[in-house]
């Protein structure tokens, strides 16, 4: 099991009809992928992962600007303005290195967040860790001064290096990426709180390949993972993702581990991730259930 992901729903009234909100959509801090974007990226060191070397780094920065460059040109083939800049935290505590460091609770990523049957302990655990980080890079920026790049969400540390981070670049679109180095080991990489009106969102990537990042990057604007994973145990959830895998054979949030040149992005992550303002008919049908009525933008 490579890939893990949560989806939420609102119902959200609307005059006297009754539409369907999709939780990801146009959601939190990273609401419609377009416009000036920056990718933040932040390598970190743990005592169970390999330690980031300078040509692990500079071969996944490598990677992470092939995901920005396919990315740009999906936007682009949609008519969709869409600038992403590549930044990356810089270790200020240690000399001349970028890793930061920071253990998990239970060793691992996955062995972290699957500890407890119960999945939000585990999540929590996560959240902490990626707090500690946050901490660390929020070093790197003056203290913010100004109120309007505050998130409503409740002030945490992550909370605030993002306030930093919008600060600092000039817009709201900031994708808080964590990249841990696990290369050559079975690790799973994961969006977070990409539905949550409460938690900002992030990822952990523990994979360099070019297609992963691009769709964990997806995930933090509200794209679904369109894929069976193990997490998909009811007869339905199933089938409707068999058909949404046959109705979009190239899909990024389906067939993640191919060559990112031979992926696309469907029109129900299009509808997602704020490229569409609506889901043309017919496109989505299997996942989206039939008394939904969803909410056009
Ligand atoms: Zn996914």
């Amino acid at each position: 099991m490579k890939h893990f992901y949560l989806i939420f729903l609102f119902l959200t009234s609307i005059g006297c009809k009754n539409y369907t909100r999709i939780g990801s959509v146009r959601n939190n801090v990273c609401k419609t992928l377009e416009k000036k974007t920056i990718l933040y990226a932040v390598f970190v060191d743990s005592d169970a992962t390999h330690p980031w070397s300078e040509y692990d780094i500079n071969s996944t920065m490598d990677s992470i600007n092939i995901s920005i460059n396919w990315l740009e040109k999906q936007a682009q083939m949609n008519g969709v303005s869409l600038d992403i800049i590549l930044e990356r935290g810089e270790n200020l505590s240690k000399h001349n290195a970028i890793p930061f460091k920071e253990d998990f609770k239970y060793q691992t990523l996955s062995g972290t967040l699957f500890k407890f049957p119960d999945l939000t302990k585990g999540i929590n655990l996560v959240d902490q860790w990626s707090n500690n980080v946050s901490k660390d890079v929020a070093r790197i920026f003056p203290n913010d001064t100004s109120k309007i790049v505050l998130t409503t969400n409740k002030s945490n540390d992550r909370e605030r290096l993002i306030a930093k981070l919008r600060n600092n670049y000039k817009t709201d679109n900031i994708a808080l990426i964590f990249f841990i180095n696990n290369y050559f080991e079975n690790e799973i990489s994961v969006a977070f709180h990409t539905s949550s009106s409460s938690e900002t969102e992030y990822a952990v990537v523990s994979n360099k390949n070019p297609s992963v990042i691009a769709h964990e990057f997806l995930h933090l604007f509200g794209a679904w993972d369109l894929y069976l994973s193990p997490f998909d145990r009811k007869i339905f959830a199933k089938s409707k993702k068999r058909k949404a895998m046959k109705k979009y054979p190239t899909e990024i949030m389906t067939f993640t581990y191919r060559d990112i040149d031979s992926l696309s992005i469907s029109p129900l992550s299009k509808y997602l991730i704020g490229w569409d303002n609506k889901l043309a008919k017919g496109e989505g049908k299997m996942m989206i259930k039939r008394r939904w009525k969803l909410l056009e933008y």
